[in-house]
């Protein structure tokens, strides 16, 4: 069993402890949810339990197909042993289908498939909003190399043909997402997480809203909404 040690990082949805193992760290899924940076706040019943098997199988299939990733193994309902990374302080987002801030700010129509997909950049800062950026700014300020940014890109794209084939055999699109990546001995691993919290699904036939959007725009049903995902991909729930 691993000891749950000092809290190092109280997130908007997650937080993060050290532990007896210097090389890991232990992530609890809360159930707080938060939306416009932050503007909007809630706290849903069973959200971190169904994020932490959600996150964990989606984690174990990438492992599967060949894409390293921070998930160690999950030691409770709520929560998973990682490894302890070097953050990145950069978000990559994959775009299949226009959605959210790419139609507000380019005047996109909604659902429009994008062929090929769009990459994006975001900067990760609270304070700022997480603006967007692109690769001039990231090495100028030294966020990553020129060789880093290019690895991230390419993981992202891996993640999008092996994650877009699972969902679409379980009817289901997977419109966008953003990933996470950190340094551990060197490499670029996969961290943060995978849930429906920082993606967008949809029904692949009806394009019923399956994920944070519900709560964004006051659909209701959030969590039943994860939770149907879930069944839809057979991710074990307790
Ligand atoms: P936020 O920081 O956006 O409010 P969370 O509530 O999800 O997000 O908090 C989790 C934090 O832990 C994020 O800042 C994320 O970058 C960081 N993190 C995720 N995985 C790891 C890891 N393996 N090692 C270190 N930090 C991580
Ligand atoms: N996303 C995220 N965290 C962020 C910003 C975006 O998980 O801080 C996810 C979001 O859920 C969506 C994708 O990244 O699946 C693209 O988000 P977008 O830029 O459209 O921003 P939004 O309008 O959703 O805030």
């Amino acid at each position: 069993m691993v000891a749950k040690l000092k809290e190092i990082y109280r997130g908007k949805a997650k937080t993060m402890y050290e532990t007896d193992n210097p090389k890991a760290l232990y992530c609890e899924f809360r159930n707080d949810i938060s939306a416009f940076n932050a503007e909007k706040l809630a706290n849903l019943d069973r959200k971190g339990l169904i994020n932490n098997h959600f996150n964990a199988f989606i984690m174990q299939h990438l492992e599967n197909e060949g894409v390293e990733t921070h998930f160690i193994e999950k030691v409770g309902e709520t929560a998973s042993l990682v490894k302890k990374l070097k953050m990145f302080p950069l978000e990559c987002v994959v775009r299949n289908l226009s959605a959210g801030s790419l139609c507000k700010r380019l005047g996109i129509e909604k659902n429009q498939p994008l062929n090929p997909p769009v990459f994006e950049f975001f900067y990760k800062n609270d304070k700022l909003g997480d603006p967007l950026i692109n690769e001039s700014h990231i090495i100028t300020f030294k966020w990553a190399t020129a060789e880093e940014i290019a690895q991230m890109k390419a993981l992202t794209f891996r993640v999008n043909e092996i994650l877009s084939k699972l969902f679409k055999v379980n009817d289901l699109l997977l419109a966008d997402y953003k990933l996470e990546f950190g340094l551990f001995e060197g490499r670029i691993i996969l961290a943060d997480e995978f849930t429906p919290d920082g993606c967008r699904i949809w029904d692949a036939k009806t394009l019923e809203i399956f994920d944070k959007d519900r709560f964004r725009q006051d659909l209701g049903n959030v969590v039943e909404s994860y939770e149907l995902v879930a069944r839809r991909l057979q991710i074990p729930l307790k």
